[in-house]
């Protein structure tokens, strides 16, 4: 769904790189400004074509995505 994508609060998209670290995030990183905010080196793409990027989030995203990661790694074994 488009909407998905789109900032809840200033209506502008959201980074794609956010939103694939975080998919379930609702405002933009601009918008998103009530805690510490940090960058996480995120892992892109598959297989011999991966590249890792700075993804800005937040602390409690952070926590978010690390317990996604941890569930991806388990259906990956
Ligand atoms: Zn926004």
């Amino acid at each position: 769904m488009m909407e998905d994508k789109i900032c809840i609060k200033c209506k502008k998209y959201i980074n794609p790189m956010r939103l694939k670290a975080l998919p379930n995030t609702k405002t933009c990183i601009n918008c998103s400004t009530v805690g510490a905010k940090s960058g996480v080196p995120v892992m892109f793409g598959s297989k011999d074509h991966t590249w890792t990027d700075l993804v800005i989030m937040e602390e409690d995203e952070f926590k978010a995505f690390k317990e996604r990661e941890k569930n991806q790694n388990k259906e990956d074994e």
